[in-house]
């Protein structure tokens, strides 16, 4: 495991090769936002921003999803994975917020995770990104990265490595610091084929130099 000077390191070298990292899903309000998470269940955001597209232009507020047959949103988003899923909870999530929040979206995790297909990686995203809240959301790039590097323990769970970056990393920090791991997982130290050969992390990733054995 590396030492909180060595995490700093990282962390330092990751800002600097992702600058400008930010949440990748389109959205123009919270309850846009909160839709396009839920989509981007086991999905890329770059599908989930081709369908909503249209989608937000079709659907702008709760009401306006409740108001179509659940065949009809399932058709809107069936490009989408697990899309008959996903449409049923939409159409349960906005009525929840027309009939609790007002049309709202709730502001705070707890809230959010009561709504269906809001889990706490979701939840994390919405009040992180919507209500600037510090929060890190571990989706796979942040859970695979945080492991690789030595972060987190193999081991771990997503709760765990969630709990472990909140100690290792100032609390002002977790909404950026979870932006940059994302885009350092989604487009440098990737699933299948990570860059370790041109990589500022090299000598202190476990991974890499597992991979990079006998190159080096
Ligand atoms: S050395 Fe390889 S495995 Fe480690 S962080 Fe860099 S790209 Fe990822």
């Amino acid at each position: 495991m590396l030492t909180k000077q060595q995490i700093r390191y990282c962390l330092d070298e990751i800002a600097t090769m992702f600058p400008n990292a930010h949440c990748e899903l389109v959205h123009r309000n919270p309850f846009e936002l909160l839709i396009a998470v839920v989509l981007s269940a086991q999905c890329t955001d770059a599908l989930v921003n081709k369908v909503t597209k249209q989608l937000f232009e079709k659907y702008k507020t709760p009401e306006d999803y409740v108001s179509v047959p659940l065949e009809e949103l399932q058709q809107d988003i069936r490009s989408i994975g697990l899309y008959r899923n996903k449409a049923k909870n939409i159409q349960q999530l906005c009525r929840i917020l027309i009939e609790q929040y007002d049309g709202n979206v709730p502001q705070s995790r707890e809230e959010l995770m009561k709504l269906p297909g809001v889990g706490r990686k979701t939840a994390n995203v919405v009040v992180s990104v919507a209500f600037g809240v510090p929060a890190i959301a571990v989706d796979t790039h942040v859970e695979r990265v945080s492991k690789r590097i030595g972060i987190c323990r193999w081991k771990d769970s997503v709760l765990e490595v969630e709990e472990t970056l909140m100690r290792k990393i100032p609390k002002e920090e977790w909404s950026v610091t979870h932006h940059r791991l994302i885009f350092f997982g989604r487009y440098h130290c990737k699933a299948q084929s990570p860059r370790c050969d041109a990589c500022p992390l090299l000598h202190l990733c476990r991974e890499g130099k597992k991979r990079m054995k006998g190159k080096m």
